[in-house]
């Protein structure tokens, strides 16, 4: 239903252009009152949407408040109602990201004439149109153009090309380039024109590497910004009123260079290009994250002075901009604007989350089949491990659960390094346990016995939702990154019996192992660095018989640690991973990057290779704390001499390692 705004806003309303019109449009976006020669026109924004229909976690196998297009939908729905003149877009990445995507990718499959889920729940929204993500080419080109041939809208990608022409104009691109859509806008008097709208869309060019292996030979990439220009004039040439570029890329550098990934600024930029519609970094446009950003206005909500939204990810948002629209002679123009970005849910105070919106019935049934064949197939086996996979003493010896993230990790980034400067440097991986008792109590530990593994318990190995990264680092660096992690122990005298091995202060998501070197560690030494990173003893060295392939590592020796966002970024303020050392940044989860593994091999095999342990201190052993099951898996563990030592406090069980 429409509700007709003038009523109400000829009493709310304000002269366009007016100062006092600006404060109100502020107050009141949906409200402009637009005069006989203008009109108002709302574009809407899903984007990042990874399969994410239902509000459901399918991981933890629970339902959340924080997810959905069907939450997002209410919001469209709401903005429908009160606006004359609406459109909605959706900017890519909707094909992969959760276990429905890998449920259809990976087991239904797409058959010519199946229909995707996320496609069907985005035709009974009727988006006007949409573009491709860097995600969509996740599975390879044959399940994304049968995906994306059910949609009832156009989807647009300007920067794909099958055949590369001497110019982008004579380029053969894999989906049209831009779609100029005909519709008509009611004015403020109530008469209703016709208005071209153009939309024109662009992905990353660096899915020719994340996605190589699907891509290699048969479709390249343009640079975004030198791809706009080519196409916008012949856009303007065509009659577009107004220029909607889906910019499934982000905010970032305002200097253009070529091939940049997040190209949003210098896009914005580009004459005849009226808004921006932002994605691909999962952030909230506008919003004081993009403070300081040079040609950005995070309050106004506007890049280069252009209207721009980014709506977050999996429906967390829904992006919205508002145009007010003057006719120019034969065209129109765009003479104001506002744009926010609207959320499904809030975080309290206490971390608790309150839904603001209900699902939409509709959205929800146009995919319920799916959603309940997905939730069978988080709770089956999708492969087998030949060995138990539990953590129970990740914290004392190499572990089969932290050494399976490892695997899966290096094998990921060794296929990225592939072609690039940095093939033929040895490549490490750092994970640490997540699920390590601690405050999660004694039952707070991965557990999956040999045999079957299930989508479910991949959210056990890998807890967070973070991103593949990589690192280059020195032989010092790597050694310091180690004495880092070495913090996790408390200092033990030499002779002694039964002290307490762990500091209480230390959470297990810091402790690193580092696969790909050998080390010992020496607890008889103080730690370098406190429980935060900070320099406690500069001279201090826990971290000894350091070796790559048998040969002591040279500190000058070079090193790719395959690692996540937080950790390369500088959480936990690791030596060698403060940001500065990134070399890639993967658009795939670690999670992700799990499943496929398991999918692929089929049968995984995550015993520990035991390339670390404490060196031996004779006449002296610690106590240490672990979940009570621990006591059926004593035997898996290598190079550490481990009996039982009793109950430990608050329902752990202790047990004794002899050094
Ligand atoms: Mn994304
Ligand atoms: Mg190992």
């Amino acid at each position: 239903m429409t509700v007709q705004p003038q009523h109400i806003l000829t009493r709310r309303g304000f002269l366009a252009g007016s100062a006092a019109g600006a404060s109100l449009i502020a107050l009141h976006p949906y409200s402009a009152y637009a005069a006989a020669n203008q009109a108002h026109l709302r574009i809407m924004e899903t984007t990042d949407l990874h399969v994410h229909v239902f509000p459901y976690d399918y991981y933890s196998d629970k339902q959340i408040d924080t997810v959905g297009l069907a939450r997002t939908a209410a919001i469209i729905e709401a903005v429908r109602a009160e606006a004359t003149n609406a459109m909605l877009v959706d900017n890519g990445d909707f094909l992969q990201g959760n276990p429905m995507g890998d449920y259809i990718a990976y087991e239904r499959g797409m058959k010519a004439g199946d229909l995707h889920p996320v496609i069907q729940a985005m035709n009974t929204l009727d988006f006007d149109a949409s573009t491709l993500g860097n995600h969509e080419f996740n599975y390879g080109l044959d399940f994304l153009m049968k995906s994306v041939a059910g949609a009832a809208f156009p989807i647009v990608s300007a920067n794909v090309v099958k055949t590369m022409g001497a110019t982008a104009r004579e380029d053969e691109t894999l989906l049209r380039p831009y779609v100029i859509l005909d519709r008509a806008v009611t004015d403020g008097s109530g008469g209703t024109h016709p208005i071209r709208v153009g939309l024109i869309g662009f992905v990353p060019p660096q899915i020719m590497n994340w996605d190589r292996r699907h891509l290699e030979g048969k479709v390249q990439t343009r640079d975004i910004v030198r791809t706009a220009e080519a196409w916008v004039p012949q856009m303007l040439e065509e009659g577009c009123d107004i220029i909607v570029a889906l910019s499934h890329s982000g905010i970032g550098a305002a200097e253009h260079s070529e091939g940049m990934e997040n190209a949003s600024v210098p896009l914005a930029r580009i004459d005849g290009i009226d808004a921006v519609m932002t994605g691909h970094s999962h952030l909230v446009f506008p919003s004081p994250t993009f403070d300081g950003f040079a040609d950005v206005d995070s309050t106004a909500g506007t890049i280069a002075g252009k209207p721009a939204v980014m709506g977050g990810f999996w429906g967390s948002h829904m992006g919205l901009i508002d145009l007010l629209l003057e006719r120019d002679g034969n065209r129109w123009k765009v003479v104001s604007s506002t744009s926010e970005a609207r959320p499904i849910s809030k975080r309290n105070e206490d971390r608790s989350i309150t839904a603001l919106v209900e699902s939409v019935p509709a959205v929800l049934a146009s995919v319920q089949k799916e959603h309940d064949e997905t939730l069978g197939y988080i709770r089956r086996a999708v492969g087998k491990t030949s060995a138990p996979l539990h953590s129970y003493f990740a914290l004392v010896a190499d572990d089969p659960s932290v050494q399976i993230v490892s695997i899966a990790q290096k094998w990921y980034i060794a296929e990225m390094m592939t072609g690039t400067e940095y093939e033929g440097l040895p490549i490490l991986s750092a994970a640490a346990p997540f699920k390590a008792g601690g405050r999660g109590g004694p039952d707070y530990y991965t557990d999956v016995p040999a045999g079957d593994v299930a989508i479910k318990n991949v959210a056990d190995l890998y807890l967070y939702p973070n991103t593949i990264r990589a690192v280059k680092v020195t032989g010092a660096q790597l050694k310091d990154w180690l004495e880092r992690s070495a913090g996790m122990f408390n200092q033990v005298t030499p002779g002694e019996t039964d002290q307490i091995l762990l500091n209480p202060d230390f959470p297990s998501y810091n402790f690193d192992v580092i696969d790909g070197v050998s080390y010992e560690i020496d607890l008889s030494q103080p730690s370098k660095y406190g429980p935060k990173g900070e320099v406690l003893n500069p001279e201090a060295s826990r971290i000894v018989n350091l070796s790559h392939e048998g040969q002591p590592v040279d500190p000058a020796a070079e090193f790719v640690i395959a690692t996540n966002n937080y950790r390369a970024s500088g959480g936990g303020d690791f030596p060698g991973a403060k940001g500065d050392t990134i070399i890639f940044e993967g658009p795939d989860t670690n999670r992700d990057i799990i499943v496929r593994y398991i999918v692929e091999k089929g049968t995984i095999n995550p015993t520990a290779d035991a390339n670390w342990h404490f060196k031996a201190l004779p006449g002296t052993s610690v106590l240490f704390d672990t979940g009570p099951k621990a006591a059926d898996h004593i035997g898996d563990v290598k190079a550490v001499t481990i009996e039982p030592a009793g109950d430990g406090p608050d329902g752990f069980a202790r047990f004794r390692i002899t050094l």
